[in-house]
């Protein structure tokens, strides 16, 4: 196909596509950005606009879209949203002076990773990955180096992770949420990243590459070496490190000097919750769509500003291995909780500070508009109000938060004294800067302000030198401003007045003395606004320059708000603080479960909890359906989570020891809704938690073999109990929910296993749930009754019964005749064929029949009874 002959402009526009031909293009057009051709395409159905052509029917005819300049941020936030990334073009140069067509630069690269747009970032955090593989040479588990990078508040760290399939790094991007990954162009594993659910980047290998990152970063924090981060050469985060600031350097097209410090981020800091656990635990998100609300993020978080919910988050999903830091948050608290007075007047205040991380960060990047720089200023006086409030706190974090809540005084000054009380959204709108800064702005004004009442006087003067009294001067885009003379009374016009154009009724004159104030007026508006631009870069670079202080007050308010948040809903919900213990145990009187206990209408069964590795450190919970068992085993975890994360448990009483890790597992059909209900799937992830738990985990079980036919579950059961007490090193306390209550039988033979089960009472041939953990096993599992509740029809019920009788007087006969042969064997269970039987009908999930699927159970149990 031959390419049509192209304008000039779009001569440009090809040209600087060429630059960025994996982004959408905002090509500047006066008051528009458009886009062209395939991206026109792509964009148009996204964001809802029609799709028009430039050059209609020509032969150069091109697909056109296009969004007003002043509204763009909206439409670049939905093509991020659709994973795309999005050039920005502008014109740098003023097009009234441009010879020929203006000059157009891209001045900013969108990505999903790098934006600091508010409309795109929101609330939460918004992370930019970058992974490298180590240099080969060096030993695991270095296998990958990781940097994360967040643009909008100015947080960096790294890690390393074993390779790509290496479940941290999953647990990270489950935790992190980074929203666009980038990685070297060679290496592999984008599929893998993909499955991650992370928008993947593949970059060039030089941006990565090792000595440059070195310097790169060096010459960034202004350091000789990164070992004041605690990173020594030859270490793949570092690459990660430079690759990641690089990345998001380009994107801004400026240094990110917001950017301050790099953390290593060490892991063994923390309580360690993956991806799984989070997940089950439903921390952050809901498994239920129709209840969204039900997390426990939702129920604990009272944070009133940006910085505290983000803190909060980051508490929850990674809360506190070390004593003295929890008890150090448990010790605020609870100083708060006992002034309650105090709580409720720091809650205003935090609700009034704006989000000191993002203001700060689109101050370096210059992006603020003078508004934001408004807002800052406001928010640093209530940073001061705050610390004025907290002054009666006495213990030794609230007094250290107190003084790292820097006002920044003159900060808040400087702004005041710059800025207009109500500044324009935009400061090329003018007007932003304060009369009194600038003495050679405030003249320029004067000259334009002051230049109606010269035109006046101009008017007033032509009329009198000529004598026509309907003289007026006027002003058009064309030829600016001109005296206008009606017909009737041109024979009065004075000979220096130079004609420009004729109407039907008038005359268009314009004066040498006309033009000398035209341009006078004109040149002092341009003039003023690019002085006030540059007063107003000064003013944004002067802060810029606080912004390490700027940020490490926002860190103070985060952890404030945070701690207030924890206050508030102790107070609310009835918390009380643990006594942290040094042992494996968990001790707790009338425990909640803190989300189900605000979600649900039914008054909620408080129950006790009383686990001590040593003595008693797995527990197995049986009991009917519906019984409870899942809602205490999450119960039981929650509060080991938010006990270490430094708030009070929703309890009467507790004595929590600390815990390393928590792991939990749900059996496959628990997860039916999720669509991997596959058993490989927690067959995978109870290999996980038998390779990496330790004494100090917390082993969350629920239903764990239910995925599988009723004998490979019960045994992988029962094995897996017997692991876990034989293996000390593996268990610290495990807390085991199952179906199966053969497996209470192992209590027996194995000391630190005890049995409990959720307590029912049956009356009427009902079934009342009593929702109170007991001691002991459970006697059946009441599947009928339940079945009944639900609605299965009377005669399904009967049948089912009468079928049960039988069945169960036929155990009992086979069950004594198995103890008379064979009494001393402790797994009788097994033995006997008509026992497995026996076992497979009473544990058959009848309810989850087809009648197909039933048939063929039936045969397959006869086959199995005749051999
Ligand atoms: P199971 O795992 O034994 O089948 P669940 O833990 O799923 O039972 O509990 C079923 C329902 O019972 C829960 O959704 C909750 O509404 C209610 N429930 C559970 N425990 C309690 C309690 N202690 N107090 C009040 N209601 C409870
Ligand atoms: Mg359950």
């Amino acid at each position: 196909m031959s390419r049509p002959k192209l304008t000039p402009m779009l001569e440009q526009y090809f040209e600087i596509k060429r630059q960025v031909p994996d982004a959408i293009l905002f090509y500047r057009l006066g008051d528009f950005y458009e886009m062209f051709f395939e991206d026109a395409e792509v964009a148009a159905p996204l964001l809802d606009l029609v799709l028009t052509a430039r050059h209609k029917g020509q032969e150069n005819e091109a697909p056109m879209c296009g969004v007003p300049y002043h509204s763009a941020d909206g439409y670049v936030a939905k093509l991020i949203k659709h994973g795309m990334r999005v050039a920005i073009c502008e014109q740098v140069e003023d097009p009234a002076a441009a010879k020929g067509l203006v000059r157009r630069e891209i001045v900013r690269i969108v990505t999903p990773g790098t934006a600091t747009e508010s409309s795109i970032v929101e609330r939460e955090s918004c992370y930019l990955l970058a992974l490298v593989p180590s240099p080969a040479g060096l030993p695991a588990p270095h296998g990958i180096g990781a940097a994360y990078l967040d643009v909008s508040t100015g947080d960096f760290f790294v890690t390393t992770y074993g390779g790509i399939d290496d479940a941290r790094l999953a647990d990270d991007v489950a935790r992190f949420a980074p929203r666009e990954a980038i990685f070297p162009r060679d290496g592999n594993g984008v599929a893998r990243i993909e499955q991650l659910g992370v928008a993947a980047t593949p970059v060039e290998p030089s941006m990565f590459e090792a000595r440059g990152a070195q310097e790169y970063l060096t010459k960034h924090f202004g350091t000789q070496s990164l070992r004041g981060f605690g990173l020594e050469d030859d270490d793949a985060r570092i690459d990660a490190a430079g690759g990641a600031l690089r990345y998001a350097t380009a994107s801004h097209k400026r240094t990110l000097n917001h950017v301050q410090t790099l953390r290593v981020d060490n892991d063994a800091d923390f309580l360690q919750l993956d991806a799984a656990t989070l997940g089950n635990l439903e921390v952050i998100e809901s498994r239920d769509t129709a209840r969204p609300k039900a997390t426990l993020w939702s129920v604990v978080n009272a944070t009133r500003s940006a910085m505290g919910a983000r803190t909060l988050r980051r508490w929850l999903i990674r809360p506190l291995k070390s004593a003295e830091g929890i008890f150090a948050r448990h010790d605020a608290v609870e100083e708060l909780t006992r002034t309650r007075t105090l709580l409720e007047q720091m809650t205003p205040r935090l609700s009034s500070i704006a989000d000191l991380e993002r203001l700060a960060s689109r101050i370096t990047l210059r992006s603020a508009s003078p508004r934001e720089v408004l807002t800052l200023g406001e928010s640093l006086r209530s940073v001061g109000a705050l610390a004025e409030t907290m002054r009666s706190l006495q213990g030794p974090l609230w007094r250290q938060l107190r003084e790292a809540l820097n006002p920044l005084n003159d900060t808040i000054d400087l702004i005041d004294r710059t800025l207009n009380d109500a500044p324009p959204p935009n400061i090329r709108d003018g007007n932003a800067i304060r009369i009194g800064i600038d003495g050679e702005l405030d003249g320029l004004r004067a000259i334009a302000h002051d230049s109606k009442s010269i035109l006046l006087q101009i008017e007033a003067r032509e009329r009198e030198r000529t004598g026509i009294t309907s003289l007026k001067i006027r002003f058009n885009s064309v030829f600016g401003y001109y005296i206008e003379v009606s017909k009737s009374n041109l024979g009065k016009v004075p000979n220096d007045y130079i004609r420009k154009q004729t109407l039907v009724g008038a005359e268009r004159y314009i004066t040498p003395d006309l033009k000398v104030l035209e341009e006078k007026i004109v040149g002092a508006e341009e003039k003023a606004n690019a002085i006030e631009l540059r007063l107003y870069d000064q003013l944004l670079g002067a802060i810029a320059r606080v912004s390490p202080a700027i940020l490490a007050t926002a860190r103070a308010c985060g952890d404030v708000d945070a701690l207030a948040s924890f206050a508030t809903i102790a107070v609310r919900n009835r918390y009380v603080r643990a006594t942290l213990s040094n042992d494996a145990e968990i001790c707790v009187e009338d425990g909640r479960h803190p989300v189900i206990e605000q979600l649900q209408s039914e008054r909620f069964i408080p129950n006790a909890t009383e686990i001590r590795r040593d003595q008693n450190g797995i527990q197995v919970i049986t009991g009917p359906n519906m019984g409870g068992k899942s809602t205490y085993l999450r119960q039981v975890a929650l509060m080991v989570l938010l006990n270490q994360a430094g708030s009070f448990v929703p309890a009467g009483k507790a004595t929590l020891g600390i815990f390393d890790r928590i792991f939990t597992r749900v059996g496959a059909s628990d997860q039916l809704a999720r669509g991997e209900s596959t058993f490989m799937v927690e067959m995978h992830e109870t290999a996980n938690i038998l390779n990496n738990a330790t004494d100090r985990s917390l082993i969350i079980l629920d239903e764990v073999g239910r995925g599988t036919a009723t004998f490979d579950g019960l045994s992988l059961a029962w094995a897996i109990i017997e692991f876990l007490h034989d293996n000390a090193e593996r268990s610290g306390i495990t807390l085991f929910a199952t179906h199966y209550h053969e497996v209470t039988d192992l209590a027996k033979t194995r000391p630190r296993v005890a049995n409990y089960n959720v307590a029912v009472k049956e009356w009427n041939d009902q079934i009342i749930f009593l929702r109170k953990v007991v001691p002991g096993a459970a006697d059946k599992s009441y599947g009928i009754q339940v079945a009944k509740l639900a609605g299965i029809p009377r005669s399904i019920i009967d049948r089912a019964r009468e079928i049960l009788n039988t069945l169960e007087r036929k155990e009992r006969a086979m069950v004594e005749e198995t103890k008379s042969r064979t009494p001393t064997k402790q797994m009788s269970l097994f033995d006997s064929r008509e026992q497995d039987v026996l076992d497979a009908l009473r544990s058959l999930d009848v309810d989850g029949l087809t009648p197909i699927a039933a048939l063929n159970e039936l045969a397959r149990l006869r086959e199995k009874l005749n051999g």
